[in-house]
């Protein structure tokens, strides 16, 4: 039968590192935080190869390089976390702890009580610096779990911190409580699910970035970036459904694009559909949001805008698709159909009243804007 003593645990936890690492590594397209991580957990399961092994090492071996692997681990577990809110760790902080590690081990190589308390000042400052990173950027996951990743880092660092205390007062009884197996064994099993938690949040909150990755795209026009015809009329149902009234929608239509494509080509087109998308979101993004219906068509959505505040920005917008310059051979106009309502339960009977107008607009000539509230006084 294999005893649950502290040599078994050590192994054992080795083992789950190096499990959960390949794990990690089976995913598809790994992201640069996890594989930091990755290589946190196989250094860190040598750390403790060589740690299970220490009576039958040198000197040398058994706590430098053991130290060494142990500070590169947690380095490289800081340079994960970084990742995780989209940070990146500056240098010295990496490589700082590594040296100062190698240097005092090898000072102390004779002096136990003196290597467990600078180990465990710089494991412990490393873990509190982890869960200090946390604090900063953004963060893709659920705030309870980055509360949980960070107290319990916290926690181990200032755990870390009380060991290197506890050793500094009161060397003797330290040494004898660390030789007893069964403390020993806790501390290897927490670090065990500390470890397992850690991989596990490590993981869901790259399924939360990709999952929001992945919403962007489906939401998104890939030509021109503005909402797709589906993200607009979900989110300009939003603005229905909380009665910001009066609203206002606007249809509006790129004059003549096709002699542009037939003149000068399908590329230039886009670009000036590019150019026209952007030109338009600049001008209302204050007022609205804006989606590529299809083709060279646009539709927008002014929440609390009348009539008269509707046409001064349609105008505004006219003006600004005039303005843009792609060539000397290249004019460019828009026409913009304007409705208003103040008690609609639902986008389309404005959708049709603005392309009614729109459609006015383009049979008086183009490039001008109409309001359908005009048209029903004809
Ligand atoms: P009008 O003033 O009446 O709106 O005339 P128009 O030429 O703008 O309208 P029409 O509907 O006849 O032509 C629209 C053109 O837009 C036809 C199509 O080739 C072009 N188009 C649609 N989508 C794209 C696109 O993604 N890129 C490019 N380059 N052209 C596009
Ligand atoms: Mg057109
Ligand atoms: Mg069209």
């Amino acid at each position: 039968m294999i005893e649950l003593d502290s040599p078994t645990l050590i192994i054992a936890q080795a083992i789950v590192q190096w499990l959960l690492a390949i794990l990690l590594m089976a995913e598809r397209g790994m992201d640069k935080g996890t594989k930091y991580w990755v290589i946190a957990l196989f250094i860190h399961g040598i750390a403790n190869l060589l740690l299970f092994s220490r009576p039958y090492l040198p000197p040398v071996i058994a706590v430098i390089f053991y130290n060494f692997c142990v500070t590169t681990a947690f380095s490289f577990s800081y340079l994960a976390f970084a990742r995780l809110v989209g940070k990146q760790a500056p240098l010295w902080l990496v490589l700082f702890p590594i040296f100062v590690m190698i240097l005092t081990m090898s000072i102390y190589i004779d002096d136990i009580a003196m290597r467990v308390i600078f180990a465990s000042i710089i494991t412990g400052t490393q873990l509190i610096l982890m869960a200090f990173i946390l604090t900063r950027g953004n963060w893709y996951g659920s705030e309870k779990l980055k509360g949980w990743l960070m107290y319990s880092t916290g926690l181990f660092g200032v755990g870390f911190i009380v060991r290197a205390l506890f050793c500094y007062v009161k060397p003797e009884l330290f040494i004898h409580l660390v030789a007893k197996s069964s403390f020993q064994s806790g501390l290897v099993i927490a670090g065990m699910i500390y470890i397992i938690f850690s991989t596990v949040v490590i993981l869901l909150v790259r399924l939360d970035r990709l999952n929001k990755e992945l919403s962007t795209l489906a939401s998104q026009d890939s030509l021109t970036g503005l909402f797709n015809r589906r993200a607009f009329m979900h989110n300009a149902t939003s603005i229905i459904a909380s009665e910001n009234f009066p609203v206002s929608v606007l249809m509006l239509d790129l004059d003549n694009f096709k002699k542009i494509n037939d003149v000068h080509g399908h590329n230039v087109g886009d670009t000036v559909l590019k150019l026209c998308a952007d030109a338009l979101q600049d001008g209302l993004k204050q007022y609205g949001i804006i989606g590529r219906f299809g083709g060279e068509e646009f539709a927008a959505i002014l929440p609390r805008a009348d009539s008269e505040q509707a046409l001064v920005v349609s105008e505004k917008l006219r003006l600004a698709i005039e303005t843009i310059n792609v060539n000397p051979d290249i004019r460019l106009s828009i026409s913009i159909g304007v409705a208003t309502s103040s008690s609609v339960s639902s986008i389309e009977p404005l959708l049709i009243r603005a392309d009614k107008a729109l459609y006015e607009a383009k049979s008086k000539g183009r490039n001008q804007v109409i309001h359908a509230d005009l048209l029903a006084l004809n």
